[in-house]
């Protein structure tokens, strides 16, 4: 494939550097409104990215930039989420 080496920037929504997608966590607002994280970064449906950093996921809560690049609310229970996949890759 040509294009294997092409680079997938995407804004992280809590500092707002870009940064290759494989480097973010994925978060997606499928069809049916559910918030979740998509680990396989190939789900169809509203995405987000969140540097896997707890600095990141803060000023995500703060400035609720998730909620805005998904355009819904987002629960508690899904940063509790995250917070436990960054804690985990440390
Ligand atoms: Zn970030």
């Amino acid at each position: 494939m040509a294009d294997t080496k092409k680079t997938h920037l995407r804004r992280c929504c809590g500092c707002g550097t870009m940064k290759d997608k494989t480097q973010l966590i994925r978060i997606i607002r499928d069809s049916g409104g559910a918030v979740l994280i998509d680990d396989s970064q190939k789900r169809n449906g509203r995405g987000a990215y969140l540097c896997s950093c707890n600095e990141c996921l803060e000023t995500a809560m703060k400035k609720r930039g998730l909620e805005r690049a998904l355009r819904c609310s987002v629960d508690g229970s899904i940063y509790e989420l995250i917070r436990g996949k960054i804690e985990a890759k440390q």
